[in-house]
């Protein structure tokens, strides 16, 4: 099989659980997942289901009832009337990104992703056998992408445009401008929209935008959003994919031949996520804001760092060029190397979310603060001590 690239976010894990075996207290700001349990009342749903015994195959695209929930959730927040039969629960909104790639695009297929992005979508389009075409995040345009950097990456061999907001690394929200020339191309060129809204209830300012509501993008588009982030499930594995009836019954039957199904017992405990009282969901939103605050406040106050202030997601992408010099290194993979052995701080640097094209002259980390306000601040001191010629 050909050697398909993967999440560095894993491998880095694997190191930190290695220093801190030898005894090193590392402050991590390297993985993508909330540090809150799962609601109680979600977890009170899945152990009543396992003790009714719901424990057995379901249906491949999901059990009726979260079906019909989701469907009412992307009516409701999309403003888009939906059947529950345009619906696909899998178990994560992963399965989702390959199965739906891997029934639309193929060798001679061009697919635009990202870059920087999760990734996830290159490996999977080349498993597909499909060309990747990277669309580029630029940080002078907030890090979302532009109307002309992607009308100068589709035509006529492009099956597919994946885009990602909340964006996953940057925490950048795409601009209406942008989604409403995406709509207008995929139309043109005939081309579908992945739209990964995994992040869409992890925003800070305004309503979410999905290209799905916009006229004319219904029937070409494919909306992935799930459970891992908004409800802290990332451990019961389900998402779910909203998109046209014909491409539903595609996509459930790669769900049968890989998975079967998604474990009932975690569709259950997703219907009582989504249906239930969403306090919980709201004050992990207000947790991760204060975060955001205090992380992007601190960054900036460092030596050789520039920070955004992204809009939602729960990630920062700040601009570490100037630190990158300031240490004498010759990027940013060499600078998250030097602060997990000499600070003791794990961040992700640009490269593990797609070779740079465009921006090869400037060096980005990413820091994730789904973690506590005290490893934050703790992570901060150490950067800014490393920054200041310590580690
Ligand atoms: N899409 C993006 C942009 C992500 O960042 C992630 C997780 O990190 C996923 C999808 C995967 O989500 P799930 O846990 O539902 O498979």
């Amino acid at each position: 099989m050909a050697v398909v690239g993967t999440e560095t976010a894993f491998e880095v894990l694997a190191r930190v659980a290695e220093e801190e075996r030898r005894g090193r207290r590392i402050v991590s700001f390297c993985i993508g997942e909330p540090d809150f349990p799962t609601p109680e009342a979600v977890k009170e749903a899945g152990i009543e289901a396992i003790r009714r015994n719901e424990t057995h195959y379901s249906p491949s695209a999901g059990i009726r009832p979260l079906r019909e929930a989701v469907a009412a959730e992307i009516a409701r927040t999309r403003g888009v009337p939906t059947d529950p039969e345009e619906v696909v629960i899998a178990p994560g909104a992963k399965p989702i990104l390959f199965h739906s790639l891997m029934a639309i695009a193929g060798p001679g297929d061009e697919v635009v992703y990202p870059n920087p992005g999760f990734p996830i979508y290159e490996s999977v389009i080349r498993l597909a056998g499909a060309t990747p075409v990277p669309l580029p995040l630029r940080e002078e345009a907030a890090f979302s992408f532009t109307a002309e950097d992607l009308a100068t990456r589709v035509g006529p061999r492009t099956a597919m445009v994946i885009v990602n907001s909340p964006h996953n690394p940057t925490g950048s929200v795409a601009s209406p401008e942008a989604l409403a020339e995406l709509v207008r191309l995929a139309r043109r060129h005939d081309f579908w929209i992945l739209s990964d809204e995994i992040y869409s209830r992890i925003l800070y300012e305004g309503e979410h935008r999905s290209p799905h509501a916009l006229p004319g993008a219904k029937e070409r588009t494919i909306v992935v959003d799930g459970f891992s982030k908004t409800y802290a499930m990332t451990g019961w594995r389900i998402g779910y994919g909203v998109m046209p009836r014909t491409l539903a019954g595609d996509v459930a039957r790669l769900v049968t031949n890989a998975e079967s199904c998604t474990a009932t017992f975690t569709q259950h405990a997703a219907l009582a996520a989504l249906t239930g009282d969403q306090e919980p969901a709201r004050r992990m939103v207000e947790a991760f804001r204060a975060r955001r605050d205090r992380i992007v406040e601190g960054l900036n106050a460092i030596p050789g760092i520039r920070c955004l202030r992204p809009q939602g997601a729960f990630y920062v992408f700040p601009n570490v060029t100037g630190l990158v010099q300031a240490r004498g290194l010759a990027s940013a993979r060499e600078l998250q190397e030097a602060l997990l052995t000499e600070a003791g701080v794990a961040v992700l640097s640009r490269s593990a979310f797609g070779t740079p094209a465009g921006d090869e002259d400037q060096q980005y980390v990413r820091l994730s603060y789904a973690t506590s306000l005290e490893q934050i601040d703790e992570g901060l001191r150490r950067l800014e001590a490393y920054a200041r010629g310590g580690a």
